[in-house]
């Protein structure tokens, strides 16, 4: 039989199973996503305490049986972000940054720079928390998307934004093609849809900067252009729909 397991994990969710059990799904450097049953947790001396709660960050140690899930048997707090908690539109962000990944990442397949993705993300959230949305908080619809790209980046499927991603013409992009890749030129724009220079600039700064330095103040015309290329983009790749960056 395996040895216990030990990783770093974060909670994507968390949901109640039976009397007093909780099943987690959790993101992993190593393991990608992983399910896992925390035993007795509900009853009020458990020694796992409320640290089994989404968005945190957690050392786990597991037990691997038979069934799909593992059994946690050990767990220590390595980040509980409490400030991104009581901050309605931050604990907003990190609810939707934490579906991206679950719905993106859905397998046990290591992809190392995803877990330190949403965890700069959380750490970003929790420590502008509190603070003015676009200024000290990263609250907002143009952090929510740099994330999305970030992760379509690191799965290998970054649009294409120097070049018509038909043609390679470099001048005249004038729109946007999930199915072809990215941006595209005026020939070649039948199937695709008008994105605007500001959207064009927005997503090309996006990828081009860290995400605690996302340019913000971008006009909400731009930002939903720039969100129909990503959704387009997830869905010619994964198949999947993701939730709406921000609330509406
Ligand atoms: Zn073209």
């Amino acid at each position: 039989m395996a040895g216990p397991i030990k990783t770093e994990a974060i909670v994507l969710r968390s949901l109640r199973y039976g009397e007093a059990d909780r099943i987690l799904h959790c993101y992993t450097p190593g393991r990608g996503r992983i399910g896992a049953i925390a035993k007795g947790v509900r009853k009020t001396r458990s020694r796992f305490g409320g640290r089994l709660e989404p968005f945190f960050r957690l050392n786990l140690v597991l037990h691997e049986g038979r069934s799909d899930l593992m059994t946690v048997t050990s767990v220590e707090t390595v980040a509980a972000y409490a400030a991104l908690r009581v901050d309605g539109p931050a604990l907003d962000s990190a609810a939707r940054a934490c579906d991206a990944v679950a719905r993106l990442f859905d397998t046990t397949e290591p992809q190392p720079p995803v877990f330190h993705l949403l965890a700069n993300e959380l750490q970003l959230l929790d420590a502008g928390a509190g603070g003015v949305r676009g200024v000290s908080s990263h609250a907002t619809h143009e952090n929510q998307l740099a994330f999305r790209l970030k992760l379509l980046l690191v799965a290998g499927f970054a649009p294409q934004l120097s070049a018509c991603a038909s043609c390679g013409e470099a001048d005249h992009l004038v729109g946007f093609s999930g199915a072809a890749g990215g941006v595209v030129c005026s020939s070649c724009e039948a199937g695709a849809f008008r994105l605007d220079q500001a959207a064009h600039t927005f997503l090309t700064d996006a990828l081009a900067h860290p995400l605690a330095q996302v340019p913000n103040g971008v006009d909400g015309r731009a930002l939903r252009q720039a969100e129909r290329a990503i959704a387009e983009t997830v869905e010619h790749h994964v198949g999947t729909h993701l939730r709406a960056a921000t609330a509406r």
